[in-house]
């Protein structure tokens, strides 16, 4: 494959934009090489500058559960902009949405919208701070919640891919707020509990991980996070941001049937556009301006572009739950045949190659994968024309645009795949 066009952008774009791009991992830093400059997407496949085509799993990093300009989205799009993109006042369709939301997900009593994940994730902690009178939090290593100051401490996605340290540019006030373990361990959370439980104000987890790379909860393990929260008065945050409308319609907290304080969502909830939410309790979610004295607003929150896209993916998911059980049944024949000496993690449609032959069930043993191994088979991958995401610690992401077919030829590349 020729990536020249892509090339020449790359350097041009350094010269302006840090690293070239707009969100770190995009640069190719881990694996090598030259990120392609995309031109289109449609359906399963994105396209390139230099006239390459890619059947794509990254997805936007998992919005795209509908795969590219899909006709609802396009459609929901083409209408909102006869009467604008944005007003700053309130808005029936908002209600609309949190309304959708909640049909999903009933512990989303009451619902905030913002405009990314790491507002969303932002906003749960300060309102869960607010509610208890607490100033700590946990959080587990390997898992990412955004770009949050305090959440940044032993974060997964770029944090991880690219080995950066916790604290540049975090004052040691906000990370010591942070007390990060182990993704799974009951253990740890029950000696941080008998410990400090009084001093806590939440907890956030990802409850399925998604930016260690896939890493499903082990299990007991969301179970004792819920049991040992309500004991101490903390608030159990679920950060669905990734899972939310992925893994279940109503998320991993209907998958595995846990009821959450709150809940924080995006990806999915804006069919490409930028939006995500926070929610939970109504006792809580009553303690935000104007209603109660934690504050948390946004010039271009809920406005009508992102949530009329937002509506028309979650009445089209709504309309068509068999999508789960589809989408499930594909993924599962992408991870049938991994290359040999490799631990398949899969979870609804996310799912993660680890280049090593131990089982992934932290962070821990998610970094004793062989990332050049890992950057050898995305390169390969990459020339065969399918598109993953270029670092061990992320995701993929299988949509309902993905035929067959996609599947099939995907397998082969994997299939041809020598060291
Ligand atoms: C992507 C992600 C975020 C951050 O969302 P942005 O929209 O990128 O700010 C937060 N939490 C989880 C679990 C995510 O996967």
């Amino acid at each position: 494959m020729n990536f020249s066009k892509s090339a020449a952008l790359l350097e041009r774009a350094r010269q302006i934009i840090p690293g070239g791009v707009n969100s770190p991992v995009r640069a190719f830093r881990s694996v090598g090489g030259t990120p392609p400059f995309i031109t289109k997407g449609q359906g399963s496949r994105i396209y390139d500058v230099d006239g390459n085509s890619y059947i794509d799993y990254v997805c936007s990093w998992g919005p795209l559960i509908l795969g590219h300009r899909h006709p609802a989205i396009i459609r929901a799009l083409d209408n909102v902009l006869e009467i604008g993109t944005s007003f700053g006042a309130p808005t029936e369709r908002e209600i609309d949405l949190a309304e959708k939301i909640r049909a999903a997900m009933p512990s989303m009593q009451m619902i905030r919208l913002v405009n990314s994940g790491t507002e969303a994730t932002m906003s749960a902690l300060r309102v869960a701070r607010g509610f208890t009178g607490r100033d700590l939090s946990i959080k587990f290593e390997g898992c990412y919640h955004g770009h949050v100051d305090s959440l940044l401490v032993k974060a997964g996605s770029g944090v991880a891919t690219l080995g950066i340290p916790d604290t540049a540019g975090i004052p040691a006030a906000f990370a010591d707020t942070t007390i990060a373990l182990p993704f799974n361990s009951i253990d740890a959370l029950e000696t941080t509990f008998a410990r400090h439980g009084d001093k806590i104000a939440s907890l956030i987890v990802e409850p399925v991980a998604g930016n260690m790379g896939c890493v499903p909860p082990a299990p007991g393990f969301l179970e004792a996070a819920r049991e040992l929260c309500t004991k101490h008065g903390t608030v159990l945050i679920f950060d669905e941001v990734m899972t939310g409308f992925r893994v279940a319609h109503g998320g991993a907290q209907q998958r595995y049937n846990i009821v959450p304080d709150m809940t924080t969502i995006g990806k999915v909830i804006g069919g490409g556009l930028p939006i995500a939410a926070y929610g939970g309790r109504a006792e809580i979610m009553s303690k935000v301006a104007p209603a109660g004295p934690i504050y948390q607003a946004g010039t271009l929150s809920g406005n009508p572009l992102a949530v009329s896209a937002g509506i028309a993916v979650l009445d089209y998911l709504a309309a068509h739950p068999e999508i789960y059980t589809e989408l499930e049944q594909r993924t599962k024949q992408l991870c049938a045949e991994p290359p040999a000496g490799v631990t398949v993690n899969q979870v609804g449609a996310m799912f993660t190659f680890f280049f090593t032959d131990q089982p992934v069930t932290d962070y821990e043993s998610a970094k004793k994968s062989d990332t050049a191994r890992f950057g050898k088979f995305f390169h390969h991958m990459l020339e065969s024309g399918v598109y993953l995401a270029p670092s061990q610690f992320e995701a993929g992401f299988v949509s309902a645009a993905h035929t067959e077919a996609d599947i099939a030829a995907t397998v082969e590349a994997a299939n041809a795949f020598r060291d």
